[in-house]
């Protein structure tokens, strides 16, 4: 029997509530539950692949190609799992199948309603998740906040699911504000109060609180939100600002969150085993070497369109006792002889991007950090970019472009495959997912970092490294260093004659987990390290 937690959120967005879900699962984790994780986004978009990252911030892509929300992120790295595309569900695809199943005449003779068939859509997705990863507790945040119209439909949906299941089945958890007001040196519950109300009025009563608040929760604070939220005081929980995510998981269990849980639940822990999370976290505040890494990108007013880089710097900092301090430079920034301000820092990454803005200034950046022997990843656009910048400074191949900035480019080292070229649609079609990556330079910086010749790493990009300039390119001193073996695609570009420079097709980041590090970003923050010490 499945048993299952719904999260959601009051008052305002940006609370965490993504961490709050990630954390429990981490705890229930750490007790011997195999715990799958699901969010639904009540947008009607089909998947988040075709928003702008300041809309949305990062699009965190599953190992079998799906584009989704980087709460997914958040999951993977805290519960240790590997997601698909049934762990993120979007109003848009709840109402796109059931219009198709409205087309195909399953509901023949009825009204297509709300209720029951929206939300009847909506529940089998729930428990298409708990049997698909075979789990025991199936996390389901819902995104939003209380009081949308959009999340209306899935409110409904898990206040039926309790009724079908039943109490001891299901669990809702409620993550909200407590305002801190200096003047009245109080906590402010009004808010929580009235989010609740939105709650108890469509019929979920939720059995715990969760306050996000500055400062610590007050005797006072606790009781009356239990007293107006009706729930029961030891049920009210503190979610305190901490500096670093990965110890909220600590935090809870230090209010009893898991046993609560447990206990409500009606299960008992198989094993309690939160040691090894603790002593990492341990490891991300004590690190006091600081490395500077400039990341050259477009969308850095919206750190959130970089979560997981930001992420797998603080493993591979962990790896190298070292805090990674990242810091965000616009590439439009960066016009001709503005390079220098690059020199202050200790590594660079040019990151994923689409379209042309900015492009000139990563180029910029990249041959700075090639020339000046700065350790450097390219990621995506940034290996594109690295390509670029090879071809038209040391091939001197004038013009040298990609297609997708400059169409009519007399070199286009970076272009569509054919089977991309009569693409229309832009959603879900660009090259998705996990796909093999062959390491073929014995003597390569990949190789001495992962360790190993065959690697699986994702991808969400629609163009290529032109093979009618690999061998130009090569001669030039390119090393490549890793491909795809099926269809003879680049996947790694390495520099020789440098301390550390690597760029890759794939996106390195959404593989990194904090007790495993990625090797390409271990090896990367090691090399800014030795730059910094030498
Ligand atoms: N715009 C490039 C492409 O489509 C790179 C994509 C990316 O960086 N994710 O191939």
């Amino acid at each position: 029997m499945t048993k299952y937690i719904f999260v959601t959120g009051g008052v305002l967005s940006s609370l965490g509530k993504g961490i709050a879900s990630a954390s429990i699962g981490t705890l229930l984790k750490s007790r011997g539950f195999k715990v799958s994780m699901l969010k639904f986004d009540p947008y009607i978009n089909v998947d988040p692949g075709t928003m702008n990252p300041y809309q949305h911030g990062e699009v965190f892509v599953t190992r079998d190609g799906a584009e989704t929300d980087l709460d997914l992120g958040h999951y993977e790295r805290f519960v240790g799992v590997d997601l698909s595309r049934h762990n993120n569900v979007t109003a848009g695809q709840i109402y796109s199948s059931v219009i198709e199943k409205e087309r195909r005449g399953e509901y023949l003779g009825k009204t297509i309603q709300v209720i029951p068939h929206i939300t009847g859509e909506i529940q089998q997705r729930i428990r298409e998740v708990a049997k698909k990863d075979r789990a025991e507790i199936v996390i389901v945040e819902i995104g939003g906040t209380v009081g949308d119209i959009e999340s209306l439909p899935f409110l409904e949906a898990i206040r039926q699911f309790r009724l079908k299941e039943g109490k001891e089945n299901t669990l809702f958890v409620h993550l909200t504000l407590l305002p801190y007001i200096p003047s009245a040196g109080e906590l402010k519950t009004k808010p929580t109060q009235h989010s609740v109300g939105r709650l108890r009025e469509i019929g979920i009563q939720p059995d715990f609180i969760l306050c996000r608040t500055q400062i610590s929760l007050t005797r006072e604070a606790r009781s009356k939100i239990s007293l107006f939220c009706n729930v029961e005081q030891q049920n009210v929980i503190q979610a305190i600002d901490v500096d670093n995510i990965y110890e909220v998981p600590l935090r809870f269990e230090k209010e009893g969150l898991t046993d609560k849980i447990l206990k409500q639940l009606n299960l008992t822990s198989k094993k309690k085993d939160l040691k090894k999370w603790e002593m990492w976290v341990e490891k991300v505040n004590k690190a006091k070497n600081k490395v500077k890494i400039a990341v050259v990108g477009k969308y850095v007013q919206m750190k959130d369109a970089y979560k997981s880089i930001i992420e797998a710097f603080t493993h591979a900092g962990v790896a190298n006792e070292t805090k990674v301090c990242p810091e965000w430079i616009e590439a439009e920034e960066i016009e001709e002889g503005r390079e220098k301000i690059l020199a202050s820092f200790h590594g660079i990454l040019v990151p994923g991007g689409f379209g042309s803005r900015g492009i000139e200034g990563k180029i910029r950046a990249i041959k700075f950090a090639r020339e000046n022997k700065l350790p450097f990843l390219g990621i995506c656009l940034g290996m594109q970019c690295s390509t670029i910048e090879f071809a038209r400074n040391v091939v001197k191949l004038k013009g040298a472009n990609s297609t997708e900035f400059d169409p009519e480019t007399p070199h286009p080292v970076i272009d569509l495959l054919p089977e991309q070229k009569g693409v229309e649609k832009k959603g879900g079609t660009m090259r998705l997912g996990e796909y093999e990556c062959r390491i073929i330079e014995e003597n390569s910086f990949s190789k001495r970092a992962y360790r190993k010749m065959v690697v699986y790493e994702r991808h969400r990009h629609r163009y290529e490294l032109n093979n009618k300039y690999r061998e130009i390119l090569k001669k030039a001193g390119l090393r490549i260093a890793g491909i795809y073996p099926e269809k003879d695609l680049v996947e790694i570009i390495e520099v020789k004659d440098h301390p550390w420079f690597v760029a890759t097709q794939f996106h390195p980041e959404f593989n990194s987990k904090p007790q495993s590090p990625h090797p390409l970003f271990r090896d990367f923050i090691r090399a800014a390290k030795e730059k910094k010490g030498g």
